[in-house]
């Protein structure tokens, strides 16, 4: 296992003891060179790693290893990644991002719906990867800090892309967007009114925000389970919001669509919602 060749021109940090919080990453693949890339670039990235090569081996590590975030390939020899992603939610929050190859459009859509929290398309760069991990233990993080699942307390979204800062206090019912780029003498911020629906539906991905919601998980929650197939209700609501939050609707830089499969709500700007929890 030593065919990597130690490099000290490149100052890698061979000395530095892992401390205990490095975060663990599963990961669930069975193609031996995407493994081996996902396994280099994690822990040159201080991330410790568990590997699995099978969905039984997969679903067991995922509940005797307590790992931080698992890496979840959906085309497993022995089972797909649906499967294994409902095996783990049985036991376990701990947050899974899956990986799929183009094509698997509908299992990436059933994966996420069956309690995965993200998903990476197969050829993803190692940008990508890390920040989707991230996103996703701190979502975790968050939500064992908040307690339970959908209260009421969410903090204040802030979010600025564009020129333009989005902010959505849940608890006060206030949407307001600030214009940065119409000058110093007028800062431009005016509140958005929203119809009870539109405000429900925004609620629902502000809980969520940076998290990719398929279009069923949004009807459901936010319509009832009854309209989970109405696709086109939830097309005219994300329109009608990006009319009124987006400095291009047509180019959307808050609700941003994950074609095929759903809506993302960009992630806050780090910082911003914790640091006014009393507004
Ligand atoms: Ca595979």
């Amino acid at each position: 296992m030593s065919d990597s060749t130690p490099s000290p021109a490149r100052a890698l940090p061979l000395q530095a003891t892992p401390p205990a919080h490095m975060p663990l990453v599963l990961i669930i693949e069975d193609e031996e060179p995407i493994r081996r890339f996902l396994r280099a670039t994690l822990q040159a990235n201080h991330y410790r790693v568990k590997e699995a090569g099978t969905a039984r081996d997969g679903a067991l590590l995922a509940v005797t290893t307590y790992p931080d975030v698992i890496l979840l390939d959906l085309g497993l020899p022995d089972g797909d990644g649906l499967n294994v992603t409902r095996a783990i939610r049985k036991e376990s929050r701990t947050p899974i991002v899956v990986l799929s190859a183009r094509g698997q459009e509908s299992d990436k859509v059933a994966a996420l719906d069956a309690g995965a929290d993200d998903y990476l398309t197969k050829p993803f760069g190692v940008g990508e990867l890390l920040a989707r991990l991230r996103v996703a233990m701190r979502h975790a993080n968050a939500s064992n800090d908040r307690g339970a699942v959908g209260s009421v307390d969410v903090p204040p979204y802030e979010c600025t892309a564009d020129g333009r800062t989005l902010r959505i206090d849940i608890a006060a019912r206030l949407v307001f967007v600030t214009d940065l780029t119409t000058g110093p003498e007028s800062p431009g911020r005016r509140e958005i009114r929203l119809t009870p629906m539109e405000f429900k539906l925004l609620a629902f991905m502000v809980k969520h925000a940076g998290k990719v919601l398929t279009h069923q998980m949004i009807l459901k929650e936010v319509w009832g389970p009854q309209h989970a197939s109405d696709v086109q209700y939830l097309r005219v609501y994300a329109g009608e919001l990006r009319k009124k939050l987006e400095a291009d609707p047509a180019q959307p830089r808050f609700i941003v669509t994950e074609p095929g499969v759903g809506y993302r709500l960009a992630e806050g700007t780090p910082g911003s919602g914790v640091a006014s929890p009393g507004t």
